[in-house]
């Protein structure tokens, strides 16, 4: 089958980890492991696989793809945080709680890009899968995907927004109108709604329809949908990979029968995910796995385009798991498939409808925290189906952690804060993959950079990059900015905050809100000030202030936005580990965790090169040989460190 062909890629054989054993709390809730978990895959029992994605990549490349592909030593960040599901409903009970007190003080104009795509320029004009892949890694610059000008006309293209299936040959470049609902909605959460909004009726008490009668949604208001479709379709723009993904898989229709319960941010980026997977024959009912992150009005383009969405920003605490169960739980729709985005999906089916397993050809797993879950699962031998573990694929990590905060934590603090960065001293504590990315930044535009380490490889590297390596308790007077990047808790504590000089910014671009000790701050001695969405003043006796931001949590979800470009990469790799475990055939996966190959990860960064007209140089045959390499691939080992 075409379909199964394009996508038979995923050789990986289960992780191999030895871990401690669970602290599980006996009901199928995992709570964390300190643990690190070595995790190998090799290629040997999925070869043919391999072979064939091999084809369909480069056409004409030899069979036997020989190689020994081992990875180890997942990363100990993935194992740890205090990310407990009791720990995170209790956060998010309080996160709802505040929010009913905030009240939005900063509205903001965004820009509008300044490079527009078109579409018929060719690099991803429609293919079959079969076609596509031979195109997928341009080497010469055939590929090259052109840009031009057009109209920035709110106005002239208002009229032209495009619907799924719509027919519309050619996208043309979409400006952010600056009306009000636009300043209510751009980005993330942060800084969208209002208090108003917030007083409104609940969601789950209207009785809404989208143009073609269904209601088989809940949104916060489906008139908003022709709005959230021009996010939608900004955000494609910055999404080549994903987009070249969906038109090259259209015709085969490799989610054909998939039946997908989604769990993710709900934003323009997922969107476009949430859209290819529609248009690559999956049917999907979605909710958010946050409560604040919901872009109201691409929730209801998604619904106006008649997918299941269950989701709104401000849900409470069981709103939540009300939109998940109205996900997996529905008459005459019994899913095959799960995406999570920290494993509440996959908990709920585990705890309230474990039968429906039986069903269940795969879950795809997106972050540090739910693979965390699934691996626990795993060893606790209550996993019952093949599971992906998309967050440690190269691509991934690298762009989603490195290239992506190196952009962001400056958007951050620039949003929350109106900082001026030259000649400012900044902490970052952890030098791994993010803490690389916020000091090259902050080097950048001319802050004095300290990093605090306890592993000495990373503090080598920040030294021979130019870094200070100090004590966070050597530098905590003298910092203007306090970053932690480190995925561990309590690494800022309240005697550390004591410290700090007046004004000093303290932030969090971790996984969990445990880095900063925030509840020590909750003390009757300081006050505390709501300045800005996301931006408490906490005061000090003596009238020091400090300035928190996202309250500790992650500060570049929470005060700016990921860049698409970026969610195109993680996409795509969603994708295909989706394909891939509901095309497998059967065997080919067991009930574990699964990482997905180099190849992969090579194939997607292909998918995102024309973009940069990128030439890439091709190995002659004397060189493939003399290096022991197949000219298609993969060019590393899976050991590889980039
Ligand atoms: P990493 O493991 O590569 O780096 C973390 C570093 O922190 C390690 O080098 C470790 O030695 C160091 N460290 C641990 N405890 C420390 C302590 N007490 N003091 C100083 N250093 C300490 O992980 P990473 O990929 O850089 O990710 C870091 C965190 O950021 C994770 O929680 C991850 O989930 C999260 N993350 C955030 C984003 C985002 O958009 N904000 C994106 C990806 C990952």
């Amino acid at each position: 089958m075409a379909d199964q062909d394009a996508v038979q890629q995923c050789i990986v054989s289960p992780q191999e980890e030895k871990l401690e054993p669970p602290s599980d709390n006996s009901e199928g809730e995992v709570i964390q492991s300190h643990a690190s978990s070595a995790v190998k895959f090799t290629y040997d029992s999925f070869g043919q696989g391999m072979e064939n994605l091999t084809r369909k990549l480069v056409p004409g490349v030899e069979e036997n793809v020989s190689h020994e592909d081992t990875r180890e030593n997942v990363k100990a960040s993935d194992v740890r945080g205090d990310d407990s599901l009791e720990a995170r409903a209790a956060i998010r009970r309080l996160e709802f709680k505040r929010s009913r007190n905030y009240r939005r003080s900063l509205q903001f104009i965004d820009d509008t890009p300044d490079s527009q795509v078109d579409d018929d320029s060719g690099t991803f004009s429609p293919q079959t899968v079969g076609k596509l892949v031979s195109g997928s890694i341009s080497r010469s610059g055939e590929g090259k995907q052109s840009f031009r000008e057009e109209s920035r006309d709110d106005d002239k293209e208002e009229g032209e927004l495009a619907v799924p299936g719509g027919g519309k040959s050619r996208r043309r470049y979409r400006s952010r109108s600056l009306s009000q609902s636009s300043t209510d909605s751009y980005s993330t959460s942060s800084y969208t709604g209002s208090s108003s909004e917030e007083d409104e009726v609940s969601p789950r008490e209207k009785n809404q329809k989208n143009s073609k009668g269904s209601s088989d949604f809940c949104v916060k208001n489906i008139s908003q949908a022709a709005f959230g479709r021009r996010e939608i379709e900004i955000a494609e723009q910055e999404m080549p990979g994903i987009v070249a993904l969906r038109k090259r898989a259209t015709d085969d229709k490799p989610l054909k029968g998939a039946k997908i319960v989604g769990c993710t941010h709900i934003n323009a980026q997922t969107a476009v995910l949430i859209e290819t997977l529609v248009e690559l024959g999956a049917s999907v009912r979605w909710s958010a796995c946050n409560i604040f992150s919901t872009q109201n009005e691409v929730a209801a383009a998604l619904a106006e385009a008649d997918h299941s969405i269950f989701a709104w920003r401000g849900e409470s605490e069981e709103d939540f798991w009300w939109c998940i169960d109205k996900c997996i739980n529905t008459e005459n729709w019994q899913p095959n498939m799960i995406l999570d985005d920290g494993g509440d999906a996959t908990h709920l089916m585990l705890k309230k409808y474990p039968a429906m397993f039986k069903m269940i050809k795969g879950i795809c797993e997106e972050s540090v925290t739910g693979v965390h879950r699934l691996y626990q699962l795993s060893k606790a031998g209550k996993l019952t189906v093949p599971a992906m573990n998309v967050n440690d694929s190269v691509t991934k990590t690298m762009f989603d952690n490195l290239y992506s905060c190196r952009e962001s934590i400056i958007d951050s603090l620039k949003r929350a804060t109106d900082v001026m960065f030259g000649g400012k001293q900044v902490v970052i504590c952890g030098y791994g993959e993010v803490g690389k990315g916020c000091c090259q930044a902050l080097k950048g535009l001319g802050c004095t950079v300290y990093v605090t380490e306890i592993d000495p490889v990373c503090a080598l590297q920040a030294c021979m990059d130019g870094f200070r390596v100090m004590k966070l308790s050597e530098v905590i007077r003298q910092v203007d900015i306090l970053v932690t990047a480190t995925g561990n808790k309590n690494v800022v504590t309240r005697d550390h905050m004591d410290k700090m000089k007046n004004g000093a910014i303290v932030c969090n671009m971790g996984h969990s809100n445990t880095e900063i000790d925030v509840n020590s701050l909750r003390t009757p001695d300081l006050t505390w000030e709501k300045v800005r969405s996301q931006v408490d003043h906490v005061l000090w006796p003596d009238g020091k202030r400090i300035i928190l931001l996202a309250e500790g949590r992650l500060v570049n979800l929470s005060c700016s936005s990921v860049p698409s470009f970026v969610v195109s990469i993680t996409s795509c790799t969603q994708a295909l580990a989706l394909i891939e475990l509901f095309n497998a055939p059967a065997g080919r996966y067991k009930s574990d965790v699964y990482l997905l190959p180099k190849k992969m990860d090579e194939y997607v960064a292909s998918l995102h090169l024309p973009t940069f007209d990128a030439h890439l140089t091709e190995l002659s045959d004397e060189q493939a040989k003399y290096m022991g390499l197949n000219k298609a691939g993969p060019f590393k080992p899976n050991y590889y460190r980039y």
